[in-house]
């Protein structure tokens, strides 16, 4: 679907290893102080001054996790980069630097791989990000991005999966649901640009759901609102895989159980909309879909009036004793088991993956 509207083809071998490293880095300038040294020597060298230090890493292979037929690189660099962070904002900490490695086939010539970074670039200038280090190589077949993330939190901030309690409220930032119907959305115009290359499609009634698939924006701003609303989560995890798999974990985890609101989940009416287009249950979607990139938290009862007013934030649920299991609540007031439906890379019939 995506033209290559420049026709210029530089081979990376011109450059050689080092010379495309630099090539590629050359824009990207440190702006922390925890950055000692970044790009340049063996090693990068980072000082957090008595914070703990956070780290996480993913890896992105093409035709598993990104399908280049319609992602454009720029996007790709910057998704990349959101899936990386969110790990860290998922946490209840602050990401500062990244490191980039990629393999690209000879397919990729200079300029592709010029796109790729002018979109991790914007994300690492977005996000106030230093690059500080990664490696390029070349691959036999398609590309692979790994990047590892780093941040930075205090001892109190940090928080991990296990700490929610029971009677603790269930809390989702932003609205869940969206990336998977952009997905299917491009998907379906993947096959109709198959049987029709000349067909150009309408996109702007999806342009919300489209865009929450190809520019995910990870939720800095929240782990900053908490500390200003002065509200520590008890436990916390990114949505990458879709709800049910993200409570399940923090239930496992927390040794809780969990009820879940049907009617309290956040949906886009673009969702609702594409999902009455596609046959497909809303909530569904919510409980299974993935890449939603929102943070999902529990905080005590005490701290319900501090964010029930805030439109960035929805309570959906309760954690309870252990022993009463992992349910959703039905519009109709059924109690219905959450059983793990997050992707699976290893199934045959999707091509998504599991993201910590
Ligand atoms: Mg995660």
């Amino acid at each position: 679907m995506l033209e290559d509207k420049n026709p210029k083809r530089t081979s990376v071998s011109d450059l050689g290893e080092f010379g495309l490293i630099d090539h590629l880095t050359k824009y990207f300038d440190p702006i922390h102080e925890s950055t000692i040294k970044g790009v340049g020597d063996d090693a990068a060298v980072l000082d957090f001054k008595g914070h703990k230090t956070v780290i996480s890493t993913d890896l992105l292979v093409e035709g598993v996790h990104f399908d280049l037929s319609y992602t454009p690189l720029k996007h790709l660099g910057y998704k990349a980069v959101m899936v990386n962070i969110s790990d860290i904002y998922a946490m209840n900490a602050l990401a500062t630097q990244i490191t980039v490695s990629i393999a690209a086939s000879n397919r990729f010539p200079l300029e592709a791989l010029e796109e790729l970074y002018a979109g991790i670039q914007l994300a690492c200038k977005n996000y106030k990000v230093d690059l500080i280090g990664g490696d390029t190589t070349s691959s036999n077949k398609g590309l692979l991005i790994s990047i590892t993330a780093i941040g930075k939190a205090t001892d109190n901030e940090i928080t991990y999966r296990s700490g929610a309690q029971p009677n603790d409220l269930l809390v989702t930032s932003g609205d869940i649901g969206g990336a998977y119907m952009g997905l299917q959305i491009l998907e379906r115009e993947k096959e109709v640009f198959k049987v029709n290359p000349n067909n150009q499609p309408d996109l702007s009634p999806y342009s919300y759901i489209i865009e929450r698939q190809l520019k995910p924006e990870a939720r800095k701003d929240i782990p900053q609102l908490l500390k200003d609303l002065e509200v520590k989560p008890t436990s916390m995890i990114d949505i990458s895989d879709g709800l049910s798999s993200e409570i399940i974990h923090i239930c496992k985890n927390s040794k809780v159980g969990c009820n879940l609101f049907e009617d309290k989940i956040p949906l886009d009416p673009q969702v609702i909309s594409t999902c009455e287009e596609f046959d497909l249950n809303s909530t569904t979607v919510a409980l299974s879909g993935g890449e939603d990139y929102e943070l999902l938290f529990t905080i005590s009862q005490d701290d319900y009036p501090k964010i029930k007013a805030n439109p960035h934030l929805t309570v959906i649920g309760h954690m309870t004793a252990e022993g009463e299991g992992i349910h959703l609540i039905t519009r109709a007031n059924t109690k219905i088991p959450i059983t793990s439906m997050g992707w699976n890379s290893y199934s045959e019939n999707n091509n998504e993956t599991e993201k910590d």
